[in-house]
């Protein structure tokens, strides 16, 4: 026998949650499992499966660096990998820190290990229960109010600091005409022979443009775009929050999800400098309060969402949408939308798209085409640097698809070409035209928008949120051509023509 092993998963490279908090290398060894079968179970984006392995790799040496024994292992599968340590090492016993994903609890309780309480969230699903009492309807808006009061967060006594809670109104705004060069670039860092490896291993099954640094892949470079970000980017975070540029694909956004995810950052010590440079007077309210509910609001809200529902609620379709995912979103030569190429090749380069495009384009194409959520959800899933199931299927099955017939959202987040063109530059210059709603340069963000409200009026008109873009759809003079212009395009979309 040896001493107790801390098993550590790759979305929780931190050494300050769980049973890493308090082990030292005299106390406790460390297993890390490297699983074949996970990096061959999904066409990953090479920059997603860079990220992982390579931070993955990174924490290991920094914990054999501090001292610890480190069983770094390359394995077939975890529980296989698990299997080996013990007959290899026989610990005493073998902790885990609780798993970020449904499947991996399961997989956890299924195995001779002692699970920790983890601390990697603010409030842990067990806390979340207090939020619930006996409450009828849950609000995020409620959630986040009851967070900044829990946590004591940019509040003066019981009242909110600038005596408001939400700055939304003033961090709507459309893009500026002009000046779209504004914004900070972030940084990059040089490729180093860790990286190198790492993109070998797992390039084989994946897509997307190789990694040029742009994703920190240790607790180092994480911690400098959190400085960075903070000091010359959260002052002007608030302004253009919703805000969407072909020239631009960074804006105000913080870029730290990434980190957030695997455990490189925690949101203590997020939230915490950025109330910090507010105290000081380096960031006005309006940019600090929306950075903040973004972490302690809605990342904390869809966490407990996705405890409290799952494994269920992966598995909704209240809308009954069957598409296929079109062509499109594998192949960008598919498409002369110019908001879909615009965004699906900055997947494509970064496996990134912030959140309104996100929500706003591909969710909402996907929302008003028909597009099967649980496709959707695999794609984001495979595509994204920050993706994780908790955190994909409620903002996809909840939020953006309506899947789930309204637990998580209130409204379907439905829009045609008028809302992107006025959050965006894709517009000027697209094949289509986003005030046609009939013809053959008809935008299909607009003919889909009233299609959808067409297809499901029955549903959506007794939603106050959207009865009257119902009947406002009810009442168009060119609906049924409408009807038809939609058809053919559907017909396009899923021949990869569109
Ligand atoms: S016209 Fe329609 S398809 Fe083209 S960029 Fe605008 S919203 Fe997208």
């Amino acid at each position: 026998m040896s001493l107790p092993t801390i098993w550590v998963f790759g979305d929780q490279l931190n050494r300050e949650i769980g049973a890493l908090a308090t082990a030292t290398p005299t106390t406790h060894q460390i297993l890390m499992i490297e699983s074949s079968a996970k990096i061959s179970s999904r066409r990953w984006h090479v920059q997603r499966a860079h990220f992982i392995v390579a931070s993955m790799r990174k924490f290991a040496n920094e914990l054999r660096d501090a001292g610890f024994q480190v069983d770094y292992r390359h394995a077939p599968s975890m529980s296989e990998g698990l299997r080996d340590h013990v007959a290899e090492f026989r610990p005493d016993e073998v902790l885990v820190t609780e798993p970020n994903s449904y499947a991996s609890r399961m997989l956890v309780n299924k195995l001779n290990v002692r699970v920790v309480r983890s601390d990697q969230f603010l409030c842990h699903p067990s806390e979340y229960q207090a939020f619930l009492g006996s409450r009828k309807s849950i609000k995020m808006e409620d959630f986040y109010r009851w967070q900044r009061k829990r946590l004591v967060v940019l509040m003066n006594g019981d009242e909110p600091v600038g005596d408001r809670w939400n700055f939304d109104e003033e961090n709507r705004q459309p893009p500026p005409k002009t000046g779209h060069d504004r914004w900070p670039q972030p940084h990059t860092y040089a490729l180093d022979e860790t990286d190198q490896a790492v993109v070998e291993t797992v390039r084989g099954n994946c897509w997307g443009e190789f990694p040029i640094g742009q994703w920190a892949t240790t607790r180092q470079g994480a911690l400098e775009r959190l400085a960075f970000f903070v000091e010359h980017v959260l002052p002007v975070f608030g302004e253009h929050e919703d805000a969407m540029l072909k020239s631009n694909w960074h804006l105000a956004h913080s870029l730290l999800s990434p980190y957030l995810n695997n455990g490189l950052l925690l949101p203590g010590e997020v939230v915490e400098a950025a109330e910090s440079a507010f105290r000081e007077g380096k960031v006005p309210l309006n940019s600090a309060e929306g950075f903040i509910r973004q972490i302690i609001g809605w990342r904390e809200y869809i966490w407990n969402c996705y405890w409290q529902w799952m494994p269920d609620y992966a598995e909704m379709n209240a809308l009954g949408a069957t598409r296929e995912l079109p062509p499109m979103f594998t192949d960008i030569s598919k498409t002369k939308m110019a908001c879909m190429t615009s965004v699906l090749t900055g997947v494509n380069s970064r496996a990134y798209s912030h959140h309104i495009e996100r929500l706003m384009v591909l969710g909402n194409f996907a929302l008003i085409s028909g597009i099967n959520p649980q496709q959707l959800t695999q794609w984001m899933w495979n595509s994204y640097v920050d993706a994780a199931e908790w955190v994909m299927v409620p903002n996809i099955i909840g939020m953006s698809q309506y899947a789930d017939g309204g637990m998580l959202a209130t409204k379907p987040y439905a829009s045609g070409g008028a809302y992107i063109d006025r959050m965006s530059d894709h517009c000027k210059g697209c094949a289509y035209d986003r005030k046609k709603r009939t013809g053959s340069d008809a935008c299909p963000f607009t003919v889909l928008y009233w299609d959808f409200f067409l297809r499901h009026q029955d549903r959506f008109v007794k939603n106050p949120r959207v009865a009257r873009q119902v009947r406002a759809a009810q009442q168009l003079q060119d609906s049924d051509e409408l009807q038809v212009t939609a058809v053919s395009i559907l017909r396009k979309l899923d021949n990869g023509e569109l």
